[in-house]
C-alpha cells in the first residue's frame, strides 16, 4: 500500500467475512503465485547466503520495480553495509536452494545489485 486510498480500500475489504468459495479461490491464487514474490522469511535463506540480507534486498527491488520508487530504493540499497552487497563472497546458489518458494534468488539479487548500485 503506497497511499491512503489503498489503505482505506484494504480496510474496507476486511469488514465483511469472505465466503468459503472466496477463501478457496484466494488459497488457489496464493499457491499459484507464491513463487513470484519474496515472502520476507529471510531466516530461511540468509544464513546460506553468507552476508546478503536477501529478504531486504528483494524488498528494495520491489520498491524499485513494482512501486517505481527508484531513487528511494537505490538510496536504501546503497546504505546497506558493504558485506550485504558483496555478491562475490555470497553464496546465492545456496540461498536459492534454501528458498521453499522456488524464487530465482541468485538472479533476482544480481538484478537488484545491477539496478540499485
Ligand atoms: S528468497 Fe525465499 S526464503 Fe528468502 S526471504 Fe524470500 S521467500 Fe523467503
Amino acid at each position: 500500500m503506497t497511499n491512503r486510498d489503498m489503505l482505506r480500500e484494504n480496510i474496507a475489504a476486511t469488514r465483511d467475512p469472505i465466503t468459503a468459495k472466496e477463501a478457496r479461490l484466494l488459497e488457489e491464487h496464493r499457491q499459484r503465485t507464491s513463487n513470484l514474490y519474496c515472502h520476507g522469511c529471510g531466516h530461511l535463506c540468509e544464513t546460506a547466503a553468507h552476508g546478503v540480507p536477501v529478504a531486504t534486498v528483494l524488498r528494495y527491488l520491489r520498491y524499485y520495480e513494482a512501486y517505481g520508487k527508484r531513487q528511494e530504493a537505490r538510496a536504501l540499497y546503497q546504505a546497506l553495509p558493504a558485506q550485504a552487497r558483496d555478491l562475490a563472497s555470497a553464496n546465492l546458489a545456496a540461498a536459492e536452494a534454501a528458498c521453499p518458494y522456488g524464487l530465482p534468488v541468485a538472479q533476482l539479487v544480481q538484478i537488484a545489485d545491477r539496478r540499485m548500485s
